[in-house]
């Protein structure tokens, strides 16, 4: 399996208080074709950060990010545009990451004209297959985000995400807001997604115990810097640092 992100030295500097902070610290990890990778640690430990720097909303202080071989951040702009369609980001809000006033279909549809010309019929059949892909109904598209709960926006969500057809997709404590049985749902949602379009994933969380069964292998991070990593069955079976098996009965 290749990779298809690289992440060397990367690090970002914050000014806090008149002094230099380091939120992320040295950090390097691949992304695997066709895994899930979890990036686990406690609140404050970076990893939104991280995944800042991946989709290019924050500029790294230092290192290399390398997407399929090709260094993110010597890109120009247009060409940095097209592959931030490669990349798509899904977050902890959202009903917040929707338009309140948008019926959710338009919402999605808006996403679908980025990749060009698609008549109002193409559009409707685009939006209900991903509507379906979800495990929405197609007459989601008529709601607003208001109308439906956490978990189905959360869905809607992911369907807009996948509406470019991404390579890889960013979950940023996506679960963390729903229930313990919406959370294992959505987990069902993002395993199936990721077999059937062969996606890559970076699932971002806090919650351990959450993500043994999702991810193929772990990253734990606490204070920017990464204290221990590999295959999430190993680290489970036998955590090294003191920091994993707290963040392992979650008490963090
Ligand atoms: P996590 O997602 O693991 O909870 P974050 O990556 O959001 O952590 O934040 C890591 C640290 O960096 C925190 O201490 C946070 O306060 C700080 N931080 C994040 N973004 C900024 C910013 N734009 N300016 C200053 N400090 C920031
Ligand atoms: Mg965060």
């Amino acid at each position: 399996m290749g990779n298809i992100l690289e992440i060397k030295n990367l690090s970002m500097e914050f000014k806090k208080t008149g002094n230099i902070f380091k939120a992320v610290d040295g950090v390097d990890f691949e992304l695997r074709k066709g895994e899930v990778l979890g990036i686990i640690g406690e609140s404050g430990s970076g990893k939104s950060t991280i995944a800042k720097l991946i989709t290019g909303l924050l500029k790294a202080t230092e290192g290399q990010l390398f997407y399929r071989g090709q260094e993110l951040l010597k890109l120009k702009g247009g060409e940095r545009k097209v592959l931030n369609q490669h990349i798509q980001m899904v977050f902890q809000n959202a009903v917040g990451s929707f338009n309140p006033r948008m019926k959710i279909g338009k919402s999605i549809e808006e996403i679908i004209q980025l990749l060009g010309e698609c008549s109002k019929d193409c559009l409707n059949k685009k939006v209900e297959d991903l509507l379906v892909d979800v495990g929405l109904k197609g007459e989601y598209a008529d709601k607003y985000p208001h109308e439906i709960s956490g978990g189905e926006c959360q869905r809607a969500a992911i369907a807009r995400a996948m509406a470019v057809n991404p390579q890889i997709l960013i979950c940023d404590e996506a679960t963390s807001a729903l229930d313990v049985s919406a959370q294992a749902r959505i987990v069902d949602l993002l395993v199936h997604l990721k077999e059937e379009h062969g996606l890559s994933m970076l699932f971002i969380t806090h919650d351990l115990p959450l993500v043994s069964s999702l991810t193929d292998r772990l990253i734990i991070m606490s204070k920017g810097k990464i204290v221990e990593s590999g295959n999430t069955k190993e680290i489970i079976e036998n955590p090294k640092s003191e920091y994993t098996k707290k963040l392992l009965e979650a008490v963090l």
